[in-house]
């Protein structure tokens, strides 16, 4: 295990969300002209407005994460994240300057609906349709409470958390497959052992869920396939969690740091702060907290608190 997994993991997502916040929904071939190398203040193409907000401001990704994280420090309880979720979107809660943007449709409903009283259990989007990658992107601090727990609790635990927004199987099984390799890393395996032990972990759970909750496709290219062999034409930044799983692995398995992995992901373009959000959390629970560029985590904002909560998550996970 890398020193300081919690705050590798809590600074490398946060600051691919920041990297990526300036160019959000920008095309890929508009960024290979002029890729993003740094912290920038973006200007963009013609009529591009963007988020607007200061450099080093994380969004929603980070925001909800960090939630997440503060909730795991007093223990696993659907209830007080789910709490927490509402705090962020309604009161600014660990949002980076006191503004919430860029949230998607169904955070934003499920969020609501918690709000108004429905439980955690039946507040996510649950339609088939359900693609999007927002629950993805701000699990990953799950990884350290689940790490105790066999496979079946660990479905089960990812599940919950990822259903308070996102319920449907094609938005949970990116999630499981996620927490699985980022697992390994946390185990200390190198790369190509933990994608190889993830694939069969994954594939023979899946295989024994109940029919009609296996969707063993949607993980196809993982599972059965080598991702860096694909090409990068092949890989798609967009908002669904399948391809945002795929993508954020093709970055992390294709490269060899930190730095190079979150500006790949960044410059894929179009969901660029959730696929460098995602790619950044299992880049920086890999390379480790030291390996994060200083004047990155200088530059990023909150950056006191944020290693603040991964102290005080650190402590609880007993890690
Ligand atoms: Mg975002």
């Amino acid at each position: 295990m890398k020193p300081n997994p919690v705050h590798g993991a809590l600074f490398g997502l946060a600051i691919g969300d920041a990297l990526g916040v300036p160019v959000e929904m920008i095309k890929r071939d508009v960024l290979k002209k002029d890729p993003v190398q740094d912290f920038t203040n973006y200007k963009g193409p013609e009529g591009y407005k963007g988020h607007q907000q200061p450099v080093g401001t994380f969004s929603d990704d980070s925001s909800l994460t960090f939630c997440l994280a503060e909730s795991l420090c007093n223990g696993y309880n659907l209830n007080d994240i789910a709490a927490r979720f509402v705090q962020y979107f309604f009161e600014g809660y660990w949002t980076a300057g006191g503004v919430v943007f860029g949230v998607g449709k169904s955070t934003e409903d499920a969020i609501t609906r918690l709000r108004d009283g429905v439980l955690p259990e039946r507040s996510g989007n649950y339609d088939v349709n359900c693609t999007g990658n927002g629950s993805l992107m701000r699990i990953l601090p799950l990884l350290f409470y689940l790490r105790a727990y066999p496979v079946g609790m660990r479905y089960h635990m990812t599940r919950q958390v990822a259903s308070i927004t996102h319920g449907s199987i094609q938005t949970i099984l990116p999630c499981f497959y996620f927490l699985e390799f980022a697992l390994e890393i946390l185990n200390g395996s190198d790369r190509q052992t933990a994608y190889g032990n993830t694939a069969k972990t994954v594939s023979t759970f899946i295989s024994n869920l109940e029919p009609g909750q296996q969707h063993m496709d949607v993980l196809t290219p993982l599972i059965n396939e080598d991702i860096t062999q694909r090409s990068e034409g092949s890989i798609n930044s967009i908002h669904h969690a399948v391809h945002t799983i795929q993508a954020a692995m093709y970055c992390f398995m294709k490269t060899n740091s930190y730095t190079e992995a979150v500006l790949m992901a960044v410059n894929l373009g179009d969901d660029t702060d959730t696929t460098a959000a995602v790619t950044g959390g299992l880049a920086g629970l890999y390379y480790g907290f030291d390996a994060i560029p200083e004047k990155w985590i200088a530059q990023l904002k909150r950056s006191n608190e944020i290693k603040d909560l991964g102290d005080r998550l650190t402590k609880a996970m007993g890690l």
